[in-house]
């Protein structure tokens, strides 16, 4: 088993995967936070948490995230610390908790660090971790593990987010862009020195109370109108906390910038830190992103829900199925010349509905053969075939019978087949369920096969074009055999060029076809003109 951790400035959470789901672990009074504080009594073992809030007398370290990595020792309960050594303490506690919940012992951990620490703060972390008996298997990004929390990975190629998070001590905002399954950090910014903490000192200074209490009265006005034990409404509290919190905003457009990214570029921006339940914050973020946040997941517990996440795909326990959201694999149909037609690409957010219309390759043709297929190769015959079915149509000239074919994927992800007759408007319709449900090793099996054969599937299209088009030539020199006198040596040379290029689609060597078709082509331009001549007279 492998735990997730967010260890934070101002609260630490840790968690872990239960029988398939991710579950923070909660103290005996139902608790899932625990402050990243400790205490050393006099005489006594250092204390962590909520207990070391309450005692007096007592050495209190809080925020020792800040100076990690700093190398700087500080002195508490009559000895020398490093800060690690401090946030080890921190994750002892947390490791005893979870030990305690799960009945099990913990040895393994995934631990979050805000996106901008640097080498020295992460590794300090990683030694945090071994101190408290953890072999750290992977130090992750705040910002990395909140996107994981809300479901982002699974929006398509390229999506880009905002991960704006306001918790006691420090503000970031970062914006990650998804490529493949992995989130990359285009910009990072932010300030160390502003968060929570800073508003409760405001209120405090103004009332002349202490922060402990203008804590409690700003957290009530989250979700009341007023505060229990100070004269604070909202209105007010807001007008304090306002330059405070203005101060964000700068800090999200330049990273905006330097993301090379508008506003309207993004596809999510979400909340993350305790701070960002206040109603100004989330005004202040809507204001900014000229967009509502994303506020379905606790903010104050997205960063480590997504560390238990990472932790189930190192652990195995989650597994990356794409469900639902998009497509996994391209979806299309079967065309003339046995080619794949791509109708939905691959990666295209569900509900969708898409169409062509398609017409028929042979004069008086009465049905169509529908081939539904999914992959990513260029010739149907390597996709897979997840459904066949006629399609009955008004007999026409050839290239005249209009058949429209439309995939809609609708929220249950399942493909909806329709095909008209537009002549006759009769509708065929099919349901194929299996075609969003697709396991991650068959996907990535596809994708790896386009991959590999590309270029000799772009011959082999290129090949089918070229031949589709000899097949078209063929039969309409026929006619104009028929129909032109031509002089004998000018009909043996096109005779001699058409077999050449029967034997050219025989053979499939694409560069040989393409050539006689040029040659066949040059050959027959003034026969062209002249049926085309002959057909006007006529
Ligand atoms: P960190 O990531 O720095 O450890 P958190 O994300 O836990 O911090 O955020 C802690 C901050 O969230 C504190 O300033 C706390 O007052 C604030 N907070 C928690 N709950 C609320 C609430 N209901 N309303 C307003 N602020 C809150
Ligand atoms: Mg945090």
């Amino acid at each position: 088993m492998i735990v997730g951790i967010d260890l934070g400035t101002t609260n630490s959470l840790i968690g872990a995967m239960d029988a398939g789901f991710p579950v923070l672990i909660a103290d005996a009074a139902g608790r899932r936070l625990t402050p990243s504080v400790v205490a050393f009594p006099e005489g006594g073992d250092p204390v962590v948490g909520w207990a070391a809030r309450e005692l007096p007398g007592a050495d209190v370290v809080t925020s020792i995230k800040r100076r990690m990595g700093s190398g700087e020792r500080l002195t508490a309960g009559g000895r020398k610390w490093l800060p690690e050594e401090i946030s080890a303490l921190i994750l002892a506690e947390l490791k005893r908790g979870a030990e305690r919940a799960l009945g099990v012992e913990v040895r393994e951990a995934v631990i979050t660090v805000p996106a901008y620490f640097n080498d020295a703060q992460r590794a300090a972390t990683k030694r945090a971790g071994e101190l408290a008996g953890l072999e750290v298997r992977r130090i992750l990004s705040e910002p990395t593990a909140a996107a994981l929390a809300y479901g982002l990975d699974k929006l398509g190629e390229r999506s880009k987010v905002a991960v704006y998070d306001l918790g006691g001590g420090t503000f970031d905002i970062s914006v990650l862009e998804l490529a493949g399954e992995v989130f990359q950090v285009l910009a990072t910014h932010g300030d160390t020195q502003l968060g929570g903490d800073d508003f409760d000192a405001a209120v405090a200074e103004r009332f002349g109370i202490s922060p402990q209490l203008a804590r409690e009265a700003r957290e009530q006005l989250t979700t009341q109108d007023e505060a229990s034990d100070v004269a604070l409404r909202l209105p007010e509290l807001e007008s304090i906390c306002r330059p405070i919190l203005e101060r964000t905003r700068g800090h999200c457009l330049r990273a905006l910038a330097d993301a090379g990214l508008a506003a309207g570029d993004l596809d999510e921006v979400v909340l993350v830190g305790g701070a960002t339940r206040m109603p100004m914050v989330r005004r202040l973020v809507a204001e900014v992103f000229g967009r509502e946040p994303n506020v379905t997941q606790h903010p104050d517990e997205a960063v480590a829900l997504g560390a238990v996440l990472q932790a189930g795909i190192l652990e195995g326990s989650v597994r990356n199925v794409t469900l639902l959201d998009v497509t996994p694999l391209s979806l299309g149909i079967e065309t003339f010349g046995g080619l794949m037609n791509v109708l939905i690409p691959r990666n295209t957010t569900i509900p969708i509905k898409k169409g062509e219309m398609f017409t028929n390759a042979v004069a008086g043709q009465a049905a169509m053969r529908i081939a539904v297929l999914q992959g990513e190769r260029e010739l149907a015959r390597d996709n897979w075939r997840l459904g066949e079915f006629d399609v009955d149509f008004t007999p026409a000239p050839k290239g005249q019978a209009r058949v429209g074919v439309q995939f809609e994927i609708d929220a249950n992800g399942i493909l909806h087949v329709l095909t008209r007759d537009v002549a006759t408007g009769r509708d065929t319709t099919i349901e194929i369920r299996s075609a969003v449900n697709v396991a991650d090793d068959a996907v990535e099996e596809m994708i790896g096969a386009s991959v590999e054969h590309a270029f000799e599937d772009m011959a082999d299209r290129q090949f089918a074009e070229a031949k589709l088009k000899a097949e078209e030539m063929l039969p309409a020199i026929d006619v104009a055999f028929e129909k032109l006198e031509l002089a004998a040596e000018d009909r043996r040379r096109i005779e001699a060029l058409v077999a050449e290029v029967r034997e050219a689609i025989a053979d499939p060597n694409l560069q040989r076809l393409k050539k006689k078709l040029g040659e066949l082509d040059d050959a027959t331009q003034e026969l062209a003109a002249l049926l085309i001549e002959s057909l006007m007279r006529e």
